[in-house]
């Protein structure tokens, strides 16, 4: 059995190392040209189910470094206006262990080179009659399969071609997403689990990811063959903005210069050390995007081509993305590995399906109400 796997993020490269570990033969195609071409490196937050799951895809020699590059936060939240008056407490949300998704990225490639194409760009395919699948890459090259994963994200090429009946809307508010290196200036932002500020039409989330140890170092000592980014902890900043007060959203997604740019004249009358975060922040690894949000995926009749990850659930950011990716990489994984031991496909990707779909829906439920907590923060808070 050949599974091509789709995208190469969070949860097609964790399905990747599922497969290998399971002796089941896997490729995954990538249509960046490498790991580093775009914004990758925000701080996520993985509960133990998908933590359990993410340990499950990788090899166990690798459970010490995983345990190491991750962070922890303590205390409750606040709330704050723009001069860093305090408002009030919010109650700390369990966030789980919080990681870095482009360190987490490079473990999942650590080691997996000849599996992984990088500049292959799916363009289409088309299930053959004798039960296998053709895919075609934007480069015009073409490869056979038996087994298909759709892994590429929110606007899955696959899945508009799967379950085209799925709609992805652009949201009536913009991301602003970014990291600043965490000084004691910026970490006394945040005392406790996070910090949100909030301004009459933005709202800011400041959250800390404190490396237990650096990770390129943890690596270096427990398990050399791995290279790990020189990540050092940063403040992680999240700001809403109404999509009117944006500017061109098109234009600045493609530069982050100007976003920030952007970003620091609508802060330019706020307390000192948040106008400091945009000022001091890595542009590599900052910018503003329009957010988006799916419809709720429900099963589809089953083909030898499947979903996981954003591509299968495309919830907004403030859900559970990532864990979900893990969730899914490690139940199609084992699945999977059952029909490596004789079961049928169609019969192990429906009940894949069926499950995967379901706690999807609960956690687009989850992500919906998150957000609606985002508004009435805003609305509650004592006007400034
Ligand atoms: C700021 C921010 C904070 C977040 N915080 C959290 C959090 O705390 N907890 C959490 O659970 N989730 C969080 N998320 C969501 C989480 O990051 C995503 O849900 C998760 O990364 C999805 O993984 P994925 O593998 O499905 O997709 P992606 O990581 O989007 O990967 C898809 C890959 O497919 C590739 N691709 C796309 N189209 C093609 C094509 N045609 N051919 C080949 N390759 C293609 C893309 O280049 C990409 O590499 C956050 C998201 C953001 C933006």
């Amino acid at each position: 059995m050949k599974v091509l796997v789709i995208g190469a993020g969070l949860g097609g490269l964790a399905l990747a190392r599922r497969l290998v570990r399971a002796g089941i033969e896997v490729g995954v195609r990538e249509r960046d040209s490498a790991v580093e071409t775009r914004f990758q490196g925000y701080r996520i937050g993985l509960g133990p189910d998908a933590e359990r799951a993410l340990r499950g895809c990788l090899p166990e020699r690798l459970s010490p470094l995983l345990d190491a590059i991750g962070g922890d936060l303590a205390g409750p939240g606040r709330a704050v206006d723009t001069r860093l008056t305090l408002l009030g407490e919010v109650p700390r949300q369990d966030e789980g262990t919080l990681f870095d998704r482009h360190v987490l990225r490079h473990l999942l490639l650590a080691g997996m080179g000849e599996h992984i194409a990088f500049g292959r760009k799916l363009d289409g395919y088309e299930e053959l009659p004798d039960g296998r699948v053709r895919v075609r890459y934007g480069d015009g090259s073409e490869e056979l399969a038996d087994v298909v994963v759709g892994a590429d994200g929110m606007g899955s090429t696959v899945r508009r071609r799967l379950v085209p009946s799925v709609r992805v809307r652009v949201m009536d508010r913009v991301g602003a997403i970014g990291r600043t290196p965490l000084t004691p200036r910026f970490a006394g932002l945040v005392p406790g689990w996070s910090t949100v500020v909030n301004a009459p039409r933005q709202q800011l989330f400041l959250g800390k990811m404190p490396f237990r140890r650096p990770p390129a170092e943890a690596a270096a000592e427990l398990a050399p063959d791995v290279v790990l980014p020189g990540t050092r902890s940063y403040l992680r900043w999240v700001m809403m903005i109404p999509a009117e007060f944006a500017g061109n959203v098109a234009e600045l997604e493609a530069d982050p210069v100007a976003a920030l740019a952007v970003l620091r004249g609508l802060v330019e009358d706020w307390h000192p050390d948040l106008r400091a975060l945009f000022e001091d922040a890595d542009l590599a690894n900052s910018g503003i995007a329009a957010l988006r949000a799916g419809d709720p995926v429900r099963p589809w009749p089953t083909r030898p081509v499947t979903l996981l990850g954003d591509a299968a659930h495309p919830a907004p950011p403030g859900g559970l993305g990532a864990n979900l990716a893990f969730l899914d990489a490690e139940l199609l994984g084992r699945k999977l590995t059952e029909v490596r031991d004789g079961a049928d496909l169609l019969t192990a990707l429906a009940a894949y399906e069926a499950r995967m779909c379901g706690y999807a829906a609960e956690a687009l439920g989850y992500a919906k109400e998150t957000f609606k907590s985002f508004d009435e923060l805003r609305r509650n808070a004592p006007a400034v």
